[in-house]
């Protein structure tokens, strides 16, 4: 089964993920994991732009996805996330895919409005000491300032900050309209309410993809 996954940042798109990598035994593969395996074992020219900080040209980044499906681990599908980025990512994966005889099964699209992101974001603390994750509504901690772990002080994120959030936001949205639109018309696109708990879109999740996958089961 080959899943892609869209999602603005904060949305829960990586619980969900390794809820579903878990469940279907296949991996999660996020660009960043990609990008950082290809690095360490010694691909110069992606190596050259990260190092830059320069945008991967997508012909780089096209040649590393392509390799790596081609791997032993991602025979029995995957769970895409980071990836495509552009409709030419999106055109250049379906051709990768047709030539391993594979197809993209579903594209799953976790939406949820930008006030409930913030909301989520904004209640995010991390501890400075041993970096554990808390959520003053959902994941609170025992103490409000303090760790549960080694009693460091919690802070709030940069990445977490209101104006920070509604940016990436905004960054996001106008990355992907354009592909949404892509898988729309190729009829793999399903919208996922992602303003509920992460069990609950989990769970429906799991009922969209059998429902569109019967195999699966
Ligand atoms: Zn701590």
């Amino acid at each position: 089964m080959q899943l892609i996954i869209f999602g603005p940042p904060g949305v829960g798109k990586g619980t969900l993920s390794d809820l579903l990598a878990d469940k279907y035994k296949i991996p999660h593969i996020s660009t960043g994991d990609i990008f950082r395996n290809e690095i360490n074992s010694g691909n110069s020219e992606l190596t050259q732009y990260v190092e830059k900080g320069l945008l991967v040209p997508d012909m780089v980044v096209n040649k590393v996805i392509e390799k790596a499906l081609k791997q032993e681990t991602f025979k029995s599908g995957f769970i895409l996330d980071g990836y495509p980025r552009t409709t030419d990512q999106a055109e250049f994966l379906e051709n990768a895919l047709w030539k391993l005889k594979k197809n993209i099964d579903i594209v799953l699209n976790l939406v949820a409005s930008e006030e409930e992101i913030v909301e989520r974001a904004t209640q995010r603390r991390m501890c400075g000491k041993c970096g554990a994750l808390y959520n003053l509504v959902t994941m609170k901690p025992k103490k409000k300032d303090a760790c549960d772990k080694c009693n460091g002080p919690l802070v709030q994120r940069k990445d977490d900050e209101e104006d920070t959030v509604r940016k990436r936001i905004q960054v996001y949205r106008e990355e992907t309209t354009p592909l949404i639109e892509h898988y729309k018309k190729k009829k793999l696109l399903i919208d996922v309410d992602a303003s509920k708990k992460p069990r609950t879109i989990y769970s429906e999740v799991l009922k969209i993809i059998e429902a569109k996958i019967p195999k699966q089961q």
